[in-house]
């Protein structure tokens, strides 16, 4: 057995913390006797390289990731694997270079079709039709952050206008509630002290199981050692008053809400088909608001959908500039085959749409300093990370903002009660230690 050769295999990932988690999970099914896992930055016999497709900037950047390293080391196995593929695998399997081809539930047993694989002209492809109630395969990351990403649920029923997600990963899926919690206790033995809660839509956990997310949250926030979750992302209409009212009860669960808006306008939230309005939208801001002052709470804008007039825009605009968010992601509208919106009349010319762009991004930049303003004299926690970046250690707050403080690696893994003080150069909260 010891004179096996190892294989050196490196992971690279593009897009969600879903995938982020996915892709840790997938390197751990690697037996250690047989491979050996390197940085992607390095010489490898394989790359595995787990994929988005959510935008067109995003197929680009996978196409252009898997390039690099087929350049990079032209007889290593590559093996592209997840949403891309899953949605256009004869595309992926064009790119000369590409060994394997595994789509989105396929791609957890790469380490099988790897160990069998030698390099060939065609590609091999592996993708499977997803079912609605196809199999949840659970994922956390572990090892390579100071917090984790923990993944709750999988899969979307909902059907937005200009969504790819369901097409890639299927309809809403999740495990019970007690193999989530098992997840937790070992992340705590892994000394792992935040949990980011990750999925694609989570709050539509529990239809596979009858259970739901506020019974979830009540359960996770019980596991020893795991000392603060924080939720990525939940939409507006499933932001019940009881979830508000079992984060304000806990101080585990962090005080930051990131809620996808998409737009300030009704009449485009309508073509959109998402399930809410503008004003259902401030509803949840302002009992977050009411209920968690200090909340950090962020948003995320689509500009220029297809039949976004100018005056639609700047509604969507003044209503954001309306509304005590701390930061907006602003995203121009991506036209997505298969989608529902990618027929529609009414395109936003490029320019435009960037036009949009760039002054919902600066108008982000300011909520964002308005927030930090507010902020400066008052005590948080923060759980320092092992980024080192100009002789600073930074971490995020419970209320999401990134704090930094002179180096000392003793305090990597830490969560330490701090004085916020001021903005530094960087644009990052300088603060003092206060326990
Ligand atoms: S809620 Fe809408 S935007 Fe989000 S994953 Fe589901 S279909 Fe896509």
């Amino acid at each position: 057995m010891n004179n096996v050769t190892r294989k050196k295999v490196a992971f690279h990932t593009l897009g969600c913390k879903l995938n982020f988690a996915e892709t840790s999970t997938i390197s751990r099914s690697f037996p250690e006797e047989l491979f050996e896992r390197v940085p992607a930055g390095t010489k490898a016999d394989i790359y595995v390289i787990n994929t988005c497709t959510v935008t067109e900037a995003a197929d680009r950047k996978c196409r252009q990731a898997i390039r690099k390293f087929i350049n990079k080391s032209p007889e290593a196995i590559i093996a592209v694997v997840g949403c891309y593929p899953q949605i256009r695998p004869g595309e992926v399997s064009a790119i000369h270079g590409v060994d394997l081809v595994l789509g989105t539930n396929e791609k957890f047993d790469v380490a099988g079709y790897l160990s069998t694989l030698v390099k060939k002209q065609n590609a091999e492809i592996h993708s499977c039709t997803l079912s609605p109630s196809d199999t949840f395969i659970p994922s956390y990351s572990a090892g390579d952050r100071t917090r984790s990403f923990l993944k709750i649920q999988d899969g979307c029923d909902y059907g937005c206008a200009y969504c790819t997600v369901p097409l890639a990963r299927g309809g809403n899926r999740n495990p019970a509630i007690n193999s989530l919690t098992t997840d937790a206790v070992s992340l705590a033995g892994r000394g792992v002290k935040e949990i980011v809660i990750t999925g694609v839509n989570i709050g539509s956990f529990g239809k596979t199981t009858g259970q739901s997310f506020a019974e979830l949250l009540q359960e996770l926030v019980k596991v020893q050692g795991i000392e603060r979750y924080r939720i990525s992302s939940i939409e507006p209409n499933l932001l019940t008053d009881e979830i508000l009212s079992i984060i304000a009860g806990n101080k585990k669960i962090l005080p930051h809400f990131h809620i996808p808006l998409q737009s300030g306008n009704n009449k485009i939230l309508q073509l959109m088909r998402r399930r809410y309005t503008r004003e259902l939208f401030t509803n949840r801001v302002t009992a977050i608001k009411e209920i968690l002052p200090g909340a950090g709470i962020g948003a995320d804008v689509i500009a220029g959908f297809p039949g976004e007039s100018e005056s639609d825009f700047e509604e969507t605009f003044n209503f954001l500039g309306n509304t005590p968010l701390s930061y907006l992601h602003v995203f121009p509208y991506s036209e997505r085959p298969g989608t529902v919106a990618a027929s529609m009349p009414g395109k936003v010319a490029g320019e435009e749409k960037e036009r949009r762009c760039k002054k919902l991004i600066s108008l982000s930049a300011s909520k964002n300093q308005e927030f930090f303003r507010q902020n400066i004299g008052l005590t948080e926690e923060v759980l320092f990370e092992k980024l080192r970046s100009g002789g600073m250690i930074t971490g995020f707050t419970g209320n999401y903002i990134r704090a930094e403080y002179p180096w000392q690696a003793k305090l990597v893994g830490q969560i330490r009660k701090v004085m916020m003080n001021g903005i530094s150069p960087t644009g990052k909260m300088r603060v003092e230690l206060i326990d």
